[in-house]
């Protein structure tokens, strides 16, 4: 940030009194432009017969990559408003009954990406402007080598992982940047 986006004046980087950081400081008009991490909301869609809908990303990053659907979350708007709204974006399903299934710092991204198990109404679901490909996938098929996100390849493990159980428990963990590409 070079200029100050409510007064146009330059802004330095420092840290401002009080606090213990550099923020992005504007001496005209005395505003303190705080950066905060940002929240990746989505869902992990399951069909009536149990199967796991993922959505080929048609768009970057990660572009071609299998996804569950989520994207950043709006201003007013609550994470699992946010997790449904991207789930009709990327594939058209409304999902039902959302249960937190998994939240995920990823500290060197500035992210935080949280997932709701959701179950689909029925079997319907389209392609879309963001998804070049919507499909069902059984558990032994779901193409582990092509998932765009770390977060989404944890999510469905644990998912997974937990498939007997009553209540899925809720993943809390952490994702660092990784050495290969993609995370
Ligand atoms: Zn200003």
């Amino acid at each position: 940030m070079n200029f100050c986006s409510h007064c146009g004046n330059r802004v330095r980087f420092d840290t401002p009194e009080f606090d213990n950081r550099p923020r992005y400081l504007c001496d005209q008009c005395g505003t303190i432009h705080y950066q905060n991490p940002r929240v990746i909301t989505g869902t992990l869609p399951v069909a009536p017969d149990g199967r796991i809908l993922l959505c080929r990303r048609a768009i970057e990053p990660r572009h071609g990559y299998w996804t569950l659907p989520a994207g950043f979350m709006e201003n007013g708007e609550t994470t699992v408003e946010g997790a449904l709204r991207e789930t009709v974006e990327e594939s058209r399903v409304t999902g039902l009954n959302p249960q937190l299934l998994s939240m995920v710092s990823l500290p060197d991204f500035d992210q935080v990406h949280v997932f709701y198990r959701v179950d689909m109404p029925d079997f319907s679901f389209e392609t879309t402007p963001e998804s070049s490909e919507v499909v069902l996938f059984d558990a032994h098929d779901i193409p582990w080598e092509d998932i765009a996100f770390l977060t989404v390849k944890a999510t469905l493990e644990h998912y997974l992982e937990h498939l007997d159980a009553e209540q899925v428990p809720v993943l809390n963990s952490v994702v660092y940047r990784p050495k290969k590409p993609g995370y």
